[in-house]
């Protein structure tokens, strides 16, 4: 499993505290981790049935047809955001 350090740029992380169970105040270094674990629930529940990971990825046919290409595993959320909000406001202006 690739590990990113959590102060990374590349990531856009920053140092989270929490509490754990015997009551001290640690960083969570898994941000990451949680991070995935919330994307693939979300690709797994989006209200598409044309979800596909085969190779590793977390990509739909039906988003690819309507926002065009994009991997829910890779994609920054804000892209993948802007996508859909992008074809909903069109359609929405549309009719
Ligand atoms: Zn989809």
């Amino acid at each position: 499993m690739q590990r990113y350090d959590i102060d990374s740029e590349k990531v856009g992380i920053k140092k989270v505290l929490i509490e754990n169970e015997k009551g001290d105040y640690v960083f969570f270094s898994d941000v990451k981790e949680e991070i995935d674990i919330l994307r693939m629930m979300l690709w797994m529940n989006h209200g598409h049935t044309g979800m596909y990971g085969d190779d590793g990825e977390m990509q739909c046919s039906q988003c690819m047809t309507e926002y065009g290409f994009f991997d829910w595993k890779r994609t920054p959320a804000k892209e993948i955001r802007e996508r859909i909000y992008n074809k909903n406001i069109k359609e929405f202006l549309v009719k």
